[in-house]
């Protein structure tokens, strides 16, 4: 143990032992070291005891006990959170023991039934539920290690993914200038809106005659539809032709850099409308499954080295309308989101059923497109059913908390809605939850996958202009992102589709029509299909093939426009980025506009698109360049479009106190006052609460764990250059 880590007193563990009845594990037992490790292994704890709680009087105890000893506690839930708040204060609260889940159909009237009136599953009188007061930490490193295996999503991404480097000359002709990512980006080999792609506009691709399944037409069963145009190979003869010279060189089709506001929320679009946010309206009626994109000789996956199966496909009810249009999730706050998606795949609701039969109709929370811990419904929440039904916060009804003068309350919008209106975007600052009740909406099946491309810096400009011009006035139903994956060494950098369009595929795949028409590069796999709901919940994670223990950085920024300079930019400084670095455009809007009621405001709401540099490196790495690429393209390149901050979720590392006030826009005078009501000594400053009880800014490292000795003693941390 290094000494500056210090132990508490004896008597000081054995009152804490004593007063809650979980158990608590000093710096030197075994128990310490899993509980206090997070997903980032840049992040070490100075704790001195980890407590895990069974209940909230537990909880409501240990504040107690903190304050009397003048301790501070930290809040630990899935421990995702890269800048490491959850393990940095004196007594670490990890939240893993409360494991309970129900769910329940809404009342006559609507309602549900409040926390208040359900005991939690392991307060006294009541028996645990299994794993939660009895599982070791052993179990919890366990299941933390399942929790993590991603390949469900899809075997035949898995399968790609693991396959052999993709060979520099393809069959078809000369290979694109793959990405080196230590090379000088080069002028020359830039690419414009002007360039590769046949832009096929939306209207083109949605022509009733030509859509092979519009809205409510007969489902498409052949194999080969419509849908899956085979994309062409440029070869470098057109690629050269397309090419336009600088960076700065002008789109034909979007208009001059920064001209062209991306305001598809407003202006009407070739799509159909948007559908009201319940999905009670939608009629299920999927056609039985077929697997359109199948491996033979004609197919598009022809020459891709990849083995086809139909993993992910459901059986659906033929014909199933959800009798509910939402229904309500209980869960404790050590419940992380896989297990809650798993929980509510299993406990069906019924349907009803215009045909045929089934064992119902699953109900999901709209939770975050990477699985993480519960703390994204205190702090925001983007994922693929966001655009749809809102972020995970907007989707809470009610938080039993504790606050930080040892109080459990209830909260709703009827009770504490000041407070109410805080913990949505700011709990973590204001309190300590540990039962939420949430909605959770039908998604019988959705139509999902990836479309991945092998990266070429001339020609991905034009993809992602494709992207963006596909996705505009997309309805609500339809989650897309494009994101540029780096290696890993050795292996090919990767512009990878994702879509997940919350309905069945005769009514997806017209937005699948339209992205898969780009023909700049032959598409490497194409495996949107057919998918229950829980395997598209690790798809994000699959292509991220992020890790655990190993350095995170991650930066976030929500974008009021795509503009083509920015494109072109984004591609060329990615060009030179580390192995590792991921970057993430994802379309936002819809019904997360829908909301005005929480801390969050309708200006962050109004983004375009919500961007991230998710960057993982190996913890003998000491490479600036992780961290400062993600800095440069965040901070830099896309600060002309910035709208505020991220959503509070995506707060990381050494966020400077200008990007968390941003978050709030005219928001953060209000919840500065809520703070200091509900928590007037800044007890919960290992959040990413950015100021002192006094009100004054703090530096970012003072309330953030420290790196690993061996990692503060280089120069980054010492000398980081701030970026704003
Ligand atoms: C690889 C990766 C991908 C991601 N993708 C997404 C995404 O798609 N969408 C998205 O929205 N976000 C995403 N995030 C960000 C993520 O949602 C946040 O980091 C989130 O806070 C993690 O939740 P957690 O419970 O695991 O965090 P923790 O690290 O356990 O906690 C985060 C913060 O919340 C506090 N906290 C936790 N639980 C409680 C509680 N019950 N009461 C009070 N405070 C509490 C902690 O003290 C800490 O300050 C991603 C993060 C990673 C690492």
């Amino acid at each position: 143990m290094p000494a500056n880590f210090e132990s508490l007193p004896n008597e000081l563990y054995e009152e804490l032992g004593s007063s809650c009845r979980g158990p608590v594990y000093r710096r030197e037992e075994t128990g310490f070291l899993d509980y206090s490790t997070i997903f980032n292994g840049n992040v070490v704890s100075a704790a001195k005891a980890v407590v895990c709680p069974l209940d909230a009087e537990d909880v409501s105890k240990i504040v107690l006990f903190c304050t009397k000893h003048s301790l501070s506690p930290s809040v630990k839930a899935g421990g995702y959170g890269t800048a490491g708040w959850a393990i940095g204060g004196d007594i670490i609260i990890d939240l893993s023991k409360l494991v309970e889940v129900d769910i329940e159909v809404p009342k006559a009237d609507g309602s549900f039934t409040s926390l208040r009136d359900v005991a939690s599953a392991n307060s006294k009188g009541k028996t645990a539920v299994p794993n939660a007061a009895s599982s070791s930490s052993k179990r919890r490193r366990e299941e933390d290690t399942n929790l993590r295996q991603y390949d469900n999503a899809s075997q035949t991404v898995a399968a790609f993914l693991r396959g052999p480097t993709l060979s520099d000359t393809q069959p078809d002709g000369p290979s694109p200038s793959v990405r080196r990512r230590l090379d000088a980006p080069t002028e020359s080999a830039y690419s414009s809106s002007t360039s590769t792609a046949p832009r096929l506009s939306m209207s083109q691709s949605m022509s009733p005659s030509d859509s092979g399944g519009s809205r409510g037409s007969q489902s498409q069963t052949t194999s080969t539809p419509a849908t899956s145009p085979s994309p062409t190979v440029m070869n470098s003869e057109s690629i050269s032709s397309t090419v336009t010279t600088g960076r700065n060189a002008e789109s034909s089709t979007s208009g001059p850099a920064n001209s062209n506001p991306f305001g598809y929320l407003d202006t009407p679009s070739n799509f159909p409308p948007a559908s009201p946010p319940a999905a009670l309206q939608s009629t299920f009626n999927s056609a039985p499954l077929v697997t359109s994109w199948g491996p033979g000789p004609n197919s598009i996956f022809a020459n891709a080295p990849v083995n086809f199966s139909n993993f992910g496909q459901v059986a659906v009810p033929a014909q199933a309308e959800p009798i509910y249009p939402h229904a309500f999730v209980t869960f404790g706050a050590g419940m992380r989101q896989k297990e809650i998606d798993t929980f509510t795949a299993k406990e069906k609701l019924e349907a009803r059923y215009v045909t045929g039969g089934g064992d119902g109709i699953p109900y999901h929370v709209p939770f975050a497109a990477h699985p993480v811990g519960s703390s994204i419904m205190l702090l925001g929440g983007f994922g693929f059913l966001s655009r749809l039904h809102g972020l995970s916060i907007d989707n809470l009804v009610e938080v039993e908390m504790v606050l930080a003068d040892g109080r459990i309350i209830i909260v709703n919008e009827n009770d504490y809605p000041d407070l109410w209106w805080g913990l949505r975007g700011a709990g973590s600052c204001l309190g300590i939850a540990t039962r939420y009740k949430a909605k959770a909406f039908p998604v019988p099946v959705v139509f999902a996958g990836n479309l991945l491309y092998r990266f070429n810096k001339a020609t991905a400009p034009s993809l992602i202009k494709h992207f963006r011009d596909c996705v505009k006035g997309a309805p609500r139903e339809l989650y897309a992102n494009v994101l540029l994956t780096a290696g890993p060494a050795g292996k090919d950098s990767l512009v990878v589709v994702q879509m997940c369009y919350v309905g069945p595929r005769e009514k997806g795949q017209e937005y699948l029509a339209a992205i898969s028409s780009w023909d700049g590069e032959k598409c490497l796999l194409n495996e949107v299909d057919e998918k229950s709901f829980l395997h598209q919940q690790d798809s994000v994670a699959q292509v991220l093939r992020g890790k655990a223990g190993r350095q995170w950085f991650i930066r976030s920024a929500l974008i009021s426009s795509l503009p083509d300079d920015i494109i072109n930019e984004t591609v060329l400084q990615f060009t030179d980025s580390p192995v590792g670095c991921t970057w993430l455009f994802e379309l936002a809007g819809g019904a997360i506009t829908d909301f005005e009621d929480t801390c969050v405001p309708k200006s962050q709401r109004e983004a375009s698109f919500t961007i991230a540099a998710l960057h993982q490196w190996e913890m003998e790495i000491d490479d600036d360049r992780c961290v400062d690429s993600a800095e440069e393209w965040i901070a830099g390149t896309l600060k002309p479009v910035h709208i505020g901050g991220p959503f509070p979720s995506f707060l990381g590392r050494h966020e400077p106190a200008e990007r968390v006030k941003a978050c709030f826009g005219d928001n953060w005078k209000r919840l500065c006052e809520i703070k200091g009501f509900y928590d007037p000594e800044n007890l919960f400053k290992n959040t990413f609460w950015p100021l002192d009880a006094a009100g004054e800014i703090v530096e970012p490292q003072t309330h953030e764990p420290p790196t690993p000795e061996f990692l503060s003693t280089s120069i980054r941390g010492q000398k980081r250059k701030v970026f704003v």
